[in-house]
């Protein structure tokens, strides 16, 4: 798994990764509902869509807007098992292990709590 820190340089220097932001909508419903309580949604939608071996739809599973974490998946690289090889050095092809559902869902958290602080 790679180092938050660098991943999170890397990500910057994506045009594609850094122009997700959240919107007035995203933001309203994050303050409403608290961090944990939508860290727990994005363990939800990672426990469905993104722990099986093979995942359904792998590479399209993560809709572009919706809910905070989706937004926070697409920013952080964490949409599909394919980004998660490539960006994150997590294997395909295999369940994910309950340490890289805690490195994933950590990568959410920062970008979430780095969104949240930035102006709007
Ligand atoms: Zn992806």
């Amino acid at each position: 798994m790679r180092d938050l820190d660098d991943l999170f340089r890397a990500l910057a220097q994506s045009p594609f990764r850094s122009r997700f932001r959240l919107g007035p909508k995203e933001r309203a419903y994050l303050a409403e509902k608290t961090l944990p309580v939508i860290l727990e949604h994005g363990r939800r939608f990672l426990e469905e869509r993104l722990t099986p071996a093979e995942p359904r739809n792998d590479g399209r599973q993560t809709p572009l807007r919706g809910h905070p974490i989706f937004l926070a998946q697409h920013a952080t690289a964490t949409c599909c098992r394919g980004c998660l090889a490539k960006w994150h050095r997590i294997a395909a092809g295999r369940p994910l292990s309950p340490p890289e559902m805690e490195h994933v869902l950590k990568a959410l958290e920062r970008w979430l709590v780095e969104q949240s602080s930035a102006d709007a």
